[in-house]
């Protein structure tokens, strides 16, 4: 028998395995390489912004539709604000679409049912797919992390190019592997359903694939202020694409999706991109030093695209190595997932959290 209060939960939510998050420690002085957050702070621009808007104005409702931001996000994209939607994070868009786009038990021909995805890649669409009550389709990358093309989706018949709504991180997390647009763009013509391309970590990548969403009407591009742009406690991620698909995700959110704090951050932001940039050249150059420096030690480091790496560790398992880590106050991310449960996911620090991981895994080592 079911306690009294449990009855009342749906099946479905009792039953639910939520989202594991990656852990947010209140340790003073521990190196956080966990969650990928940027290691340099807002712009001195963005932090007098949001402190300036920090008064008796907190009383009012914000734009429901982030009117300004938008307008500011279609002229740095060459598109229009109705092709574009604000989200409480890019994860907020990705709940909406599986929502909007998504029919849980279809029960028609028309109907597409099936949210579709390459594993390992994002570990949130599984839980929106569970969420929604709709069926799940996982597709394993090839072993070195590259996208299957075509003829091998084909061939190996467990791909759905009628599923209703296709995930695809790129570049991956939490291989770092970089996509190419035009596999990309082969890929999403062959698709029946929508396709998000989440790239949460393009800024750090060498290509990206934006345009794809302002040429095929099936394509929506996710973006966030997360995770390049230093803003991950404001919550501001958007989705670019045809305006159809762009009106559908507005019909169904909250009235005041975006917190007004985020969208006065996400504004500044978009006023001060040179800061940012010149930030993700010090990464990119930060994680090309780490790559080398964890190579020499005898880390088998994947070629990557994103603000980290994946690594595989020499002598121990990497579930060993994750605890010894932290022991030396240093934390990593370490999945229990088939295909990665042999590597470190390492976020790419500031020079000094480098260079600090590199000597903390010598001290191991020794
Ligand atoms: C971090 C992350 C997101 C979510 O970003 P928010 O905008 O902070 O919600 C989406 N996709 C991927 C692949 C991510 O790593």
């Amino acid at each position: 028998m079911l306690s009294t209060p449990s009855k009342f939960i749906r099946p479905l939510v009792r039953e639910l395995h939520p989202y594991v998050y990656g852990e947010q420690p209140k340790i003073k002085g521990l190196i956080k390489l966990n969650t990928n957050e940027n290691p340099y702070p807002p712009s001195p621009k963005v932090l007098a912004a949001v402190k300036a808007a920090v008064d008796g104005r907190l009383r009012l409702y914000p734009n429901p539709t982030a009117q300004g931001l938008r307008e500011k996000l279609a002229k740095l994209h060459g598109c229009r604000p109705d092709n574009i939607i604000v989200g409480n994070g890019s994860d907020e868009l990705l709940a909406l679409a599986t929502r909007a786009f998504v029919e849980p038990r279809p029960n028609s021909k028309t109907a597409k049912g099936t949210v579709q995805y390459f594993t390992p890649s994002y570990s949130l669409y599984p839980v929106l797919a569970d969420i929604h009550g709709a069926a799940k389709n996982e597709v394993p990358l090839q072993p070195d992390f590259s996208l299957p093309g075509l003829a091998e989706l084909k061939r190996g018949k467990q791909w759905d190019f009628d599923a209703a709504l296709t995930f695809v991180t790129t570049p991956n997390a939490p291989s770092g592997h970089g996509y190419l647009t035009k596999e990309l763009e082969k890929l999403c013509r062959a698709q029946k359903g929508v396709v998000v391309l989440d790239e949460a970590y393009v800024d750090f990548a060498e290509e990206d694939a934006l345009k794809l969403a302002l040429k095929l009407p099936q394509v929506l591009v996710a973006r966030t202020f997360s995770k390049a742009y230093s803003l991950c406690f404001q919550r501001v991620g958007y989705f670019i694409g045809h305006r159809d698909l762009i009106a559908a995700l507005h019909k169904i959110r909250d009235s005041y999706n975006v917190n007004g704090l985020g969208q006065v951050a996400a504004v500044a932001t978009l006023g001060d991109l040179p800061y940012y940039r010149a930030r993700f050249k010090k990464i990119i150059a930060t994680r090309a030093w780490l790559g080398r420096e964890l190579t020499k030690t005898g880390f088998r480091v994947l070629p990557s695209q994103s603000n980290f790496i994946l690594a595989r560790p020499p002598r121990f398992a990497a579930s060993e190595w994750q605890p010894k880590l932290r022991a030396g106050k240093i934390l990593v991310r370490w999945f229990n997932l088939p295909g990665v449960k042999d590597y470190l996911r390492i976020t790419v620090g500031t020079a000094a959290e480098a260079a600090a991981l590199v000597r903390a895994v010598r001290g191991i080592l020794q």
